[in-house]
């Protein structure tokens, strides 16, 4: 997890400059909506006084700083966001990047894209062939005549298309204005306060691409990699736990991380998923004893809102969560904005999945009686490798089909997520790159790195460097790579779905 640290403290500003910034910042429309629902907040309990407070005053010093980065950028040319850091001193860097970010969709800032082309060598079908490849520069300067925007609750995403049904502004929304399920999403207009909240956090309201990288690229022990990430280590692994084998999608290494985490109480819960009453449609679930975990594991292709039910497990001290990339990015967004302070501080791992795509529930029942002529409740398992669609029956019988017939089947706001392989998470894990039985992991954070180690140590799970075998992270990486360039841009003024 991108860790902000939050400045709080403003040594080095003047008297004068800080007065002004404050009172500047408290007239911010999402301070004054947060702070003006006060009661109606409190009475839905999903915050209680004490942490209204800790979430309204890192809003103030967050907007406050914003305020005081604005006034130091004004008269500047266009800046890179590395030259932006080296030119304010007052406050670390991570907060200066995010600040220019949320200026950006403020109103307050302009972004200045310039594209180059160059030509690089690259191996096509084994032959060497020289490619243009378009490089993006981005530089960012203060607007002349700045108007400050509002954000929209979340409704202008699901409209657009192109909300990937996370849950996670329901989880934030402090008045429970919002209802998110696997295919629809509905705000009650007469208890939203219009803070814009839900539009911070959104990982589909506007791009934080840009901050990522420049926040990961500041940490010169990570390794980067335009098509996986910021990442400490690459690895295959297996689960040692024959009670894993039975039930795992791969390599049993998420459930043997789990079951870590709840054995040696790292943690007090996990938010995973597992069937619903209608099997194949995932449910997700807080599991706090270990002996429900192994309900969770395989690979469930329908999606599942997963986070909208973190603020039911707020009581317990330290989580962890697994969940798809979309859902990676909605915490960390949530953690970057709109204060560098998470709503849920408990939030202590997220594993995150590869996902190439998800399908809706509906059309996966459809997918399997097209193409197989099965009925859903007849399969055992499901699963994507080397370009197949697989399915096993309660007969035994193993069914494939090409992967490009069911991508018809596939959700279409899987089309505008560029991320393959869980950029945002601490431990990332997926099939693509190790061998049947092994799952490929790349450790993301120094904690994720920490924590995958531990559980080698005990024995629950065996590994070696993913670079050590075949196909590896060679392949990984170019499957990555094109995802990110399929990924459709996300157009929010679109109206695709009437409400
Ligand atoms: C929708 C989807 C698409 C995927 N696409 C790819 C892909 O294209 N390429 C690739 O390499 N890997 C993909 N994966 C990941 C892969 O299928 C395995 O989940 C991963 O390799 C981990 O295997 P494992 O044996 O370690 O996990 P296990 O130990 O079996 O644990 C699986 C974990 O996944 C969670 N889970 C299952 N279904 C869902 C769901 N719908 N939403 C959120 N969490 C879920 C469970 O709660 C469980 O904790 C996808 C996963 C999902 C959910
Ligand atoms: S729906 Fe969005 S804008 Fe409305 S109250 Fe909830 S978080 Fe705020
Ligand atoms: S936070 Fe998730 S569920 Fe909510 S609008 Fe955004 S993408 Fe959709
Ligand atoms: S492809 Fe992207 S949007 Fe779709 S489920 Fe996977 S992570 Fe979410």
């Amino acid at each position: 997890m991108v860790q902000v640290v939050n400045s709080n403290s403003f040594k080095g500003i003047s008297p004068i400059d800080l007065m002004e910034a404050t009172y500047q910042a408290s007239g911010n429309f999402q301070v004054r909506a947060f702070f003006e629902a006060k009661d109606e907040i409190l009475k839905t309990g999903k915050f209680s006084e004490s942490e209204f407070y800790r979430i309204l005053d890192a809003m103030v010093d967050a907007e406050t700083e914003r305020k005081l980065v604005l006034e130091r950028l004004k008269d500047k040319d266009p800046l890179f966001l590395e030259e932006i850091v080296k030119e304010i001193k007052d406050f670390p860097a991570d907060n200066i990047i995010r600040d220019v970010i949320y200026l950006k969709e403020q109103g307050y800032v302009k972004e200045h894209v310039e594209t180059k082309t160059k030509m690089v060598v690259k191996k096509i079908k084994g032959e060497e062939k020289e490619v243009e490849v378009k490089e993006y520069f981005y530089r960012y300067q203060v607007k002349e005549l700045p108007i400050e925007q509002f954000f929209e609750p979340v409704s202008i995403v699901f409209k657009a298309g192109v909300c990937c049904q996370c849950g996670w502004c329901s989880a934030i929304c402090p008045v429970n204005a919002i209802e998110v399920t696997a295919d629809t999403l509905d705000i009650d207009n007469d208890t939203c306060m219009k803070c814009g909240l839900c539009f911070s956090v959104c990982p589909r309201s506007f791009s934080i691409d840009q901050a990522y990288k420049s926040i990961k690229k500041l940490d010169k022990s990570l390794n980067w990699s335009d098509k996986i990430g910021a990442y400490v280590n690459t690895y295959t692994a297996s689960t040692t736990i024959d009670e894993i084998k039975e039930v795992r999608q791969d390599g049993g290494v998420v459930t043997s991380i789990l079951e870590f985490l709840l054995e040696k109480k790292v943690v007090d819960a996990i938010i995973a998923v597992q069937h619903s009453k209608d099997i194949w449609k995932p449910e997700p679930v807080i599991v706090d004893d270990v002996k429900d975990l192994y309900n969770t594991g395989g690979t469930k292709y329908a999606n599942s809102p997963s986070l909208k039910i973190i603020d039911k497990a707020k009581n317990y001290e330290n989580i962890a969560l697994v969940g798809v990339p979309c859902m990676m990015k909605a915490i960390e967004k949530g953690t970057l904005f709109p204060s560098g302070l998470p709503f849920f501080k408990n939030i202590k791992y997220k594993i995150g999945l590869f996902c190439m795509e998800s399908f809706p529930y509906t059309d996966l029942i459809k997918l399997v009686e097209d193409k197989f002529d099965k009925k859903i409740n007849e399969l055992t398992k499901m699963n994507i490798d080397k370009g197949k669609f697989i399915i096993n029956l309660t007969s035994g019988e193993e069914l494939n089909v090409d992967l490009k017939e069911v991508q018809s089947y596939a959700r279409d706001n899987c089309h505008f997520c560029e991320d393959l392989t869980s950029d945002y998470a601490d431990i990332s894990v997926g099939s693509i790159g190790s061998q049947a039985g092994f799952s490929s992991v790349i450790t993301r954070t120094k904690e994720g790195e920490k924590l995958f180690n531990d559980v080698v140590k005990a024995g629950l799970i065996e590994t070696k460097s993913l670079k050590e075998v075949k196909p590896g992270q060679g392949l990984l990486e170019r499957i990555a790579g094109t995802k990110r360039k399929k990924c459709k841009p996300i157009d929010l003024k679109q109206n695709k779905i009437e409400s």
